[in-house]
């Protein structure tokens, strides 16, 4: 997503790009997800993330109505976003925005009908409502962010090292192409490509990428697994299930259509450090207890498909996150490495932030100032130590 969301920013400017990925094709990392959330995240003091996630969020959505087939590939179907209290947790009370506030047509307070709906009782209800919300498959958006002439995907290609040429102040890419060899195992071969910038999108491989091909740290990146339950939906259950997705504690996405049917698609999992791809039952159990909680009467409904484990399927994925829960993006340091940047750690939100954040970072690569507010642009920015 990264990878696609930068090139086609680029190539929408006039630049060439070859995309480089490990895997053969796009959308083997955690861009894999099969349906995600677009959303802002609401907070009453407007924070950096909110900031970003409400400019991000405008960003997809008027590439996804541009681009992709609504009902099919996404859905501006709306966000309810349960504010689901405890005594450790808090919420800040919510006021209704007036027309001058920032979240004014981005955030209201949840109405009746959108509760009953979810199955909620409106008494004492903090919840929110986001109308501009939606979901979004990611593969249907990087194919649709790569399909320029001027976009080159070179699957199974690793990038294994990477440096300066003092002949020609480009990047010189050392490429490692995995080759199966029919009843011998694995080889592999070796070519190069350069080029004046290059992007690292990298998403969970970042922090090894930073220490072992370019030997520096790794600014606090780290990876978070997840697995997203779901299945796939009975007839007599859909009128049962909400028209639009629900998040705030786990996220709730149903009447997404696959080529076996509609699904519904709950979690995920919040894996800190832990980078493992394995689907797990504990994983499963833990997203049926968060969904009781999210959505009472959506879990009771879903009880019998939870309780035949057949009909419950996995996806696991890792995100990679920054300490501050911000992206990491532009460039790496422009004294030491010129021409390489970034853009990384978009933590459980890069279908929100991938198409904003691209644009900064082409920006930066063109000598442009993004229109993001400087503050926003610092948290940001890439820190490794200077020379
Ligand atoms: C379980 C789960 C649920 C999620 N749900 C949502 C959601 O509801 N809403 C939302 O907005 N976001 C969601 N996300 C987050 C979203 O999927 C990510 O933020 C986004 O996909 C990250 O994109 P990326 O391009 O940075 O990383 P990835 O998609 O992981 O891409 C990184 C790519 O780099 C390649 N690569 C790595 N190292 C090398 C190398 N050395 N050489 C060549 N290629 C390399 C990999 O092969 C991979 O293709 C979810 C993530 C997970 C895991």
């Amino acid at each position: 997503m990264a990878g696609a969301a930068c090139a086609r920013a680029l190539v929408d400017r006039g630049w060439q790009v070859k995309l480089l990925d490990i895997a053969k094709d796009p959308c083997a990392g955690a861009s894999g997800v099969p349906v995600g959330v677009v959303s802002c995240h609401a907070s009453p003091d407007d924070n950096p993330l909110s900031q970003l996630t409400r400019a991000g969020l405008q960003a997809t959505i008027a590439f996804a109505k541009a681009h992709l087939i609504e009902g099919q590939d996404w859905s501006a179907c709306g966000v309810l976003e349960r504010r689901i209290a405890d005594s450790k947790h808090p919420k800040k009370p919510w006021q209704e925005p007036a027309e001058d506030s920032v979240w004014y047509s981005h955030v209201t307070l949840a109405k009746h009908e959108q509760l009953q709906q979810a199955g909620l009782s409106a008494d004492a209800s903090s919840d929110l409502w986001q109308p501009k919300g939606a979901w979004i498959k990611p593969l249907a958006l990087v194919r649709a962010l790569l399909s320029s002439d001027d976009i080159l995907f070179l699957g199974l290609h690793e990038v294994e090292s990477m440096q300066k040429s003092p002949a020609t102040g480009e990047w010189v890419l050392r490429i490692k192409h995995h080759i199966a060899i029919p009843g011998m195992g694995s080889s592999h071969t070796y070519t190069s490509e350069s080029a004046p910038h290059v992007v690292l999108a990298t998403g969970a491989h970042t922090p090894e990428f930073l220490n072992q091909v370019l030997y520096e740290p790794d600014m606090g990146l780290h990876p978070i697994a997840g697995q997203v339950s779901w299945g796939l939906q009975d007839d007599s259950d859909s009128q049962e299930l909400p028209q639009f997705a629900v998040n705030g504690h786990g996220s709730f996405v149903a009447h997404v259509p696959t080529v076996d049917g509609n699904a519904w698609y709950t979690g995920s999992t919040f894996d800190r450090h832990q980078s493992q791809l394995t689907a797990t039952e504990e994983a499963h159990a833990h997203n049926r207890q968060r969904l009781s909680e999210l959505l009472p009467a959506v879990s009771d409904t879903l009880a019998h498909q939870w309780n035949d484990q057949a009909q419950i399927k996995a996806w696991n994925g890792v995100r990679c996150a920054s300490v501050n829960r911000l992206p990491k993006l532009g460039p790496l340091d422009e004294q030491r490495l010129p021409g390489l940047h970034m853009l990384s750690a978009m933590g459980s939100r890069g279908l929100t932030l991938a198409l904003l954040c691209a644009q900064v970072v082409a920006d930066r690569m063109e000598g442009k100032t993004p229109t993001l507010p400087e503050a926003l642009l610092q948290a940001m920015q890439c820190e490794l130590p200077e020379a």
